[in-house]
């Protein structure tokens, strides 16, 4: 399951989260200043509808990642190519 960057929207996989970002990239990461892709960046004129779920599930959810994952997988399926 993916979670999405709240800044460009970018999908990454629970575990790439977890494991693979540097801990200064997942602190960045989870506070929405931006992901390995956006970093350092302008920031894109319009978030995408993804970037903003995501941000609103972790208002739901709080540290709830796997459940802010599980409500991210039910969005895109409900939303189809608008995600
Ligand atoms: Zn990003």
């Amino acid at each position: 399951m993916d979670l999405y960057c709240k800044r460009c929207g970018e999908p990454y996989d629970m575990d790439n989260v977890n494991f693979e970002m540097t801990t200064l990239e997942r602190i960045h990461f989870k506070d929405g200043r931006g992901c390995p892709s956006c970093y350092g960046h302008p920031a894109p004129e319009k978030r995408p509808l993804r970037a903003k779920l995501q941000e609103a599930a972790e208002d739901v959810m709080g540290d709830d990642m796997d459940g802010v994952a599980a409500m991210m997988e039910d969005a895109e399926l409900e939303f189809g190519e608008d995600f």
